[in-house]
């Protein structure tokens, strides 16, 4: 690629600036490192629905400094309840209160994406007013021995010594370097909605998490923001879908058609979305890979490891990723060393939650007895709650 008078140089070169890219961003700039981020939408902001943030997420998050903002508008649900579909009858119960604090050491949380990523999004900012760029699309990039070229779609080059790909599950960066993308449809859409709590009726504003489980289908619903609104996901099985996305509109009376025989309190809820607030996306599904980089380019978050989201893990995984990296960025010199300890360390964790997340989907719609999900909860738990990123060796 040849050098213009466009040419700029920076150290790390990160692509996207969604949940990953932010997180990576703020923790090289905490390891006192310069960093330029790219992001190809006009505008920086999220999509309005709620994320549930495991004591693992909670955890990075703390180590990045940002959790202090995140919880004045969180909730915490204080407990889970898996609901049978029709009678709303409780089959399990899971604490997620004081005590499930104290054992994790960090919270769990629900909140509303905006949050986390206006949290990290201000504090990058506050780090380097400079640092990122919108409006700039990476449409390819080129490797030397000891450069990586950018480029963008206004025609800016970039050289730096590294680029990461957190250009999320429509990754470019993964496709030039593993020439893979492959989804399969799962045969799964989703809705999901967020309304004011005080347009449902009081005994179902309260900040529980309730999954309701039936034949095929579930729905998952909890509050963010503090309480003040209720976000919920609701899952069926559909035959022929085509998109994969976000941001597909859809019909309140065309959710409410797919769960016309649930219960009432399912029933008022997806009725309270307002009209312009429903959206649908069908569930892709792809395998694990073996390796994220190539010499001095890498991928992180859902660019590297998209994974359905029945374990709510995907913006967690990424946020440790991010930890992780970032310290074999200062721990190491070599390339290649970087990569090898920051592969070692993510990729069969990761790999594991993909693989947990296409099991705990399955899981939901067949689930028959209440020991059937207290030992399946038991044991994700630990695994995936006790992470450290902070901390683990790299
Ligand atoms: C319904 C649903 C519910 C979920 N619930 C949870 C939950 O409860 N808990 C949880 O932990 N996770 C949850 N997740 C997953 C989580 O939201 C994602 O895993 C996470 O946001 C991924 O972050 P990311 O930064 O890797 O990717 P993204 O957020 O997709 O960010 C990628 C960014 O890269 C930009 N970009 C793309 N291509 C380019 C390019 N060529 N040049 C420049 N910029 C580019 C994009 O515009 C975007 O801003 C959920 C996901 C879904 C779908």
């Amino acid at each position: 690629m040849k050098k213009t008078n466009n040419t700029h140089k920076c150290k790390y070169i990160i692509i996207g600036a969604g949940i990953g890219g932010l997180s990576l961003a703020l923790a090289l700039q905490r390891l006192n490192q310069q960093v330029l981020v790219f992001e190809k939408a006009p505008e920086i902001k999220e999509v309005g629905a709620g994320v549930m943030l495991t004591p693992n997420a909670t955890r990075s998050l703390d180590s990045l400094g940002v959790l202090k903002e995140i919880e004045k508008d969180a909730t915490l649900p204080k407990k889970t309840i898996v609901r049978h579909y029709q009678t709303g009858k409780e089959m399990s119960t899971t604490d997620l209160g004081d005590d499930f604090t104290k054992k994790y050491g960090h919270p769990y949380y629900d909140v509303h994406r905006v949050n986390i990523h206006s949290s990290l999004y201000n504090s990058v900012k506050r780090n380097d007013m400079n640092c990122i760029k919108v409006n700039h699309e990476l449409i390819d990039f080129f490797q030397s021995e000891s450069f990586v070229t950018a480029k963008f779609n206004n025609n800016l080059v970039v050289e730096g010594e590294f680029l990461i790909g957190c250009d999320g599950i429509h990754s470019l960066v993964r496709k030039i370097i593993k020439a893979s993308d492959n989804p399969n449809y799962t045969g799964n859409l989703a809705w999901r909605g967020l309304m004011p709590v005080e347009s449902l009726p009081e005994h179902q504003r309260g900040p529980e998490i309730n999954i309701w489980i039936g034949p095929k289908k579930h729905i998952v619903e909890y509050t963010v923001k503090s309480g003040r609104f209720k976000n919920y996901v609701a899952i069926s099985n559909v035959k022929d879908w085509h998109e994969e996305g976000w941001t597909v509109r859809s019909s309140v009376d065309q959710a409410l058609a797919e769960f016309k025989d649930w219960h009432q309190d399912v029933r008022n809820i997806i009725s309270a979305t307002p009209q312009d607030e429903c959206y649908k996306w069908g569930l892709f599904d792809r395998n694990p890979l073996g390796s994220w980089s190539e010499n001095r380019v890498t991928i992180l978050g859902d660019a590297a490891h998209p994974m359905l989201p029945f374990m709510a893990q995907g913006a967690a995984m990424s946020i440790e990723d991010a930890i992780v990296l970032s310290r074999c960025f200062v721990k190491y010199e070599n390339p290649r060393k970087i990569f090898e300890s920051y592969e070692n360390e993510r990729i069969d964790r990761t790999a594991w939650c993909q693989l947990q997340s296409r099991e705990a989907g399955q899981l939901f719609q067949k689930i028959s007895s209440r020991e059937d999900l207290d030992s399946d909860r038991a044991q994700r738990g630990k695994i995936l709650y006790e992470y450290d990123a902070p901390r683990v060796k790299v």
